[in-house]
């Protein structure tokens, strides 16, 4: 292994919304020097025996790691409750706990549902049906609006991702449905860490779901995370701006908390995102590992 090594702790396969199978993701990530890996797809362990298989044979680390759906509930300034989507990152949680397990496969189920209820609107407006979509997903993958994003594409609609996203999932639009079925972000805090495994919080603040630059922070939702057993923040992702990084830095200085940087690989085509883009210091991995008790991650000799 280089010194330092490339720790790359985000990243997607066909088992959920990537575009390359877990083979792929890895032989990609060994070609392109990353020295070790966490496949986190969304809502599923169900890639992990694969990629430990493939990590051995191609001499790469391996984390297995799942990117849990969860809802926010939080009072707001205002004293209103404000619902947004967070991503929490599970490292090395075990995999055969009743009680995550349990909430992950509700969520798995719940994502059909509203993907249908997702289609039922486009479909008034673009020709596609939900064959279209099952046609894009492999078997058993967590369903996503990248799905729908891919079958738009197929159909012509549109050239990439993005532009779906830019275009047809905006906020607030005709065709936003949130996912209702997934466990609330303190919860999911608390079901992670019950499985022995590690909550890092995905690509906070970025894009549209944080204060702009120069307005306050949302102070009690991640004082409230952090009481819950938060473990870390993914500061270093190229989603995250540059004050919500300056800010999460001091935060997790405060709190004691790990800071991890981070692809949030989804394939050559599926976003931008390169492996081995961002990367986490071999002191951040070594902490994660001492925290958690669920799964064990594969690292070469
Ligand atoms: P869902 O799981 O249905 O809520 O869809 C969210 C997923 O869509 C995220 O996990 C991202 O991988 C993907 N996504 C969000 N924005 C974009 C974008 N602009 N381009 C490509 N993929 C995106
Ligand atoms: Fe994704
Ligand atoms: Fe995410
Ligand atoms: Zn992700």
């Amino acid at each position: 292994m280089k010194t330092p090594p490339v720790i790359d702790l985000h990243s997607h396969s066909t088992k959920s919304d990537g575009r390359e199978s877990v083979r792929q993701v890895f032989e990609t990530a060994a070609r392109t020097g990353v020295d070790i890996l966490a496949l986190t797809d969304h809502d599923t362990t169900s890639g992990w025996a694969e990629a430990e298989a493939c990590a051995r044979e191609l001499g790469i680390g391996f984390v297995p790691g799942i990117e849990v759906t969860t809802r926010a509930n939080v009072e707001g300034s205002d004293g209103r409750r404000h619902r947004f989507g967070v991503h929490m990152l599970a490292y090395l949680p075990n995999p055969e706990d009743t009680a995550l397990m349990g909430a992950l496969t509700t969520s798995v189920e719940s994502r059909e549902g509203r993907l249908q209820e997702i289609v039922a609107r486009i479909a008034k407006d673009f020709e596609l049906t939900w064959d279209d979509v099952l046609a894009e997903l492999s078997d058993g993958a967590t369903m996503g609006r990248p799905a729908v994003a891919d079958a738009l594409i197929t159909r012509g609609h549109f050239t990439d991702r993005g532009e779906v996203f830019e275009q047809v999932f905006f906020h607030g639009g005709p065709y936003y449905v949130p996912n209702t079925g997934v466990p609330e972000t303190i919860e999911a805090i608390e079901l992670i860490r019950g499985a022995g495994g590690v909550p890092v919080i995905a690509h906070p603040l970025a894009r549209g779901k944080g204060p702009a630059e120069g307005e306050p922070m949302p102070e009690q939702h991640f004082a409230d995370m952090i009481a819950a057993g938060l473990g870390g923040f993914e500061v270093m992702h190229r989603d995250v701006p540059k004050h919500a990084r300056k800010w999460l830095l001091a935060l997790a200085e405060k709190h004691d908390l790990i800071v991890t940087g981070s692809s949030d690989y989804h394939g050559e085509t599926g976003k931008p995102n390169r492996l081995g883009e961002n990367s986490t210091s071999l002191e951040m991995f070594e902490r994660i590992l001492a925290q958690a008790t669920g799964a064990k991650a594969f690292l070469p000799a």
